[in-house]
């Protein structure tokens, strides 16, 4: 007989050191679909959650879904945010199920638990018993605490950065469950970290010592009795007690010996991960040492691409730094394109003026204007649209997703596209959905810290990263932290 199945996602990377608190509002802006309105929007896409209706149709699961959300990163999620995300999904619990299959994101920090997966898995765990196994596939950069791996049967994250292997990890915690289901394993996890808050060269899977960490993951997971092993490269942007890298092992509990053979794998890699904390293959640039490369490294077919890594709202940084841009207008730079800043008051300043209008107006750095204040800017309102647009990917391709309210205003040689949400730019489709080609335009900037590589990374003759200062800035001694574990790297040692 089909097994009965809940499946589940909600999701958010909490950078603390944001004011912005991640409220409903957040979740609507991007993601928040109940019931039947799941399916529809998550199937054949590359998601968590087109994997969960993969499995379903492939293992014959009875499939209850009761909440998918997602919102774009930034300050602790809200009470009544967490209550009601939270309350969906136990509420969808009162049935009794063979399995549970999660996907969430491994760093969430809300205003009631700064472990808010650990907390919703406990919540899980006694609500479902003992019994019930639970799978959950995370975002490379979870930060896994004892919590989630003591209520979670297995966890399985990304391999990917850019994450572009979403729905396969799904479906590896998917195959889990079902075996766990079906009586043919008893899976467990654990997970190992040392005194660090970053490492693993941030997750970057394509170079640094991730490659051999992940062909680790892979080799592990063949073994006998090993369900599967994953690394985690951590969310530094969180003060929380137990942020940072970890290893995590899920294991067969029926199979003698495990349980040493999980641990010994598990601190081995990570001490690999200790021994190569300060193994980084990235290098950040100062806005005027960026434009003095961009002006020194001329024409060519293919655009510069600049990524501000310090702004990105992946990263929760409030994404609406005008930094770079201000050294971009200094520099006079041609044929540039900037996606985007978000600003839902300057959106509203070119709606009044209109297409072809001018505007004189405050730009960005309003959301903690003492943290970056707005940058006076002259334009002319080129576009106007809804904002809507559809990943292309190669992550989340076939995804919806709203800029809101959005408009293009040229700046001297740069089109600036002015958001009214908060989002990462990782995907072509948000400059071709207002009818800009970035393919031809000389210079691409984009906030993003590494997931832009995955669509930018092809079209780009050369990428430079700049730490503009923004929250998610990679100058973590700048940040002031008093709730993470003490001593920690590198905070405390060089
Ligand atoms: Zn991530």
């Amino acid at each position: 007989m089909g097994k009965r199945v809940l499946s589940a996602s909600i999701k958010h990377e909490t950078n603390t050191f944001s004011k912005l608190l991640t409220g409903l509002d957040a979740y609507r802006a991007r993601a928040l679909f109940i019931g039947d309105e799941i399916a529809p929007v998550y199937r054949d896409t590359n998601t968590e959650m087109a994997a969960h209706f993969d499995a379903a149709d492939k293992y014959g699961w009875e499939l209850v879904s009761p909440i998918a959300a997602s919102a774009t990163p930034s300050g602790k999620v809200t009470r009544e945010a967490w209550e009601y995300l939270s309350g969906e999904l136990l509420a969808a619990l009162n049935g009794s199920f063979d399995g549970i299959l999660l996907a969430l994101h491994g760093a969430m920090v809300t205003e009631v638990d700064e472990d808010g997966e650990g907390a919703l898995l406990e919540a899980i765990r006694k609500k479902a018993g003992p019994d019930v196994p639970i799978c959950v596939s995370l975002d490379l950069h979870a930060n896994v605490t004892e919590q989630m791996a003591q209520h979670a049967n297995g966890l399985f994250s990304f391999r990917t950065y850019p994450h572009i292997d979403t729905r396969d990890t799904a479906a590896r915690a998917a195959e889990a469950l079902q075996a766990a289901m079906t009586g043919r394993t008893a899976p467990h996890c654990i997970v190992a970290r040392r005194p660090q808050i970053d490492g693993a060269n941030h997750g970057r899977s394509q170079d640094g010592p991730m490659i051999d960490l992940l062909r680790r993951c892979r080799e592990h997971g063949k073994e006998a009795g090993i369900v599967d092993v994953s690394v985690n490269g951590g969310f530094p942007w969180a003060d929380i007690e137990w942020a940072g890298p970890s290893v995590t092992v899920t294991y067969d509990s029926k199979k003698a010996g495990m349980a040493e053979q999980a641990h010994d794998i598990a601190e081995a890699m990570m001490d690999t991960v200790w021994d190569e904390r300060a193994n980084v293959t990235i290098k950040h640039l100062q806005v005027s040492d960026a434009m003095d490369r961009v002006k020194a490294a001329g024409s060519g077919d293919k655009p510069i691409v600049l990524a501000d890594f310090s702004d990105n709202p992946g990263g929760g940084s409030y994404g609406d730094n005008p930094t770079l841009l201000a050294g971009m207008i200094e520099a006079d730079l041609q044929d540039a394109v900037f996606g985007t800043i978000s600003d839902p008051e300057a959106v509203i300043d070119c709606q009044r003026a209109g297409v072809r209008g001018t505007v004189k107006i405050p730009l960005g750095g309003k959301i903690d204007p003492d943290f970056v204040p707005p940058l006076m800017v002259n334009g002319e309102v080129v576009a106007i649209s809804e904002g809507g647009f559809t990943y292309e990917g190669p992550m989340s391709t076939g995804m919806r997703n709203s800029m809101g309210p959005t408009a293009i205003l040229r700046i001297g040689g740069i089109d600036v596209i002015i958001t009214t949400a908060r989002l990462q730019v990782l995907d072509l489709a948000i400059f071709r959905s207002q009818g800009i080609d970035p393919e031809n335009k000389a210079i691409v900037a984009v906030k993003s810290a590494h997931h832009f590589r995955g669509a930018f990374g092809p079209i780009a003759r050369e990428i430079m990263l700049v730490d503009a200062l923004g929250l998610a800035t990679p100058s973590l001694k700048s940040l002031n932290y008093v709730n993470v574990r003490r001593p920690v790297w590198p905070l405390d040692m060089d």
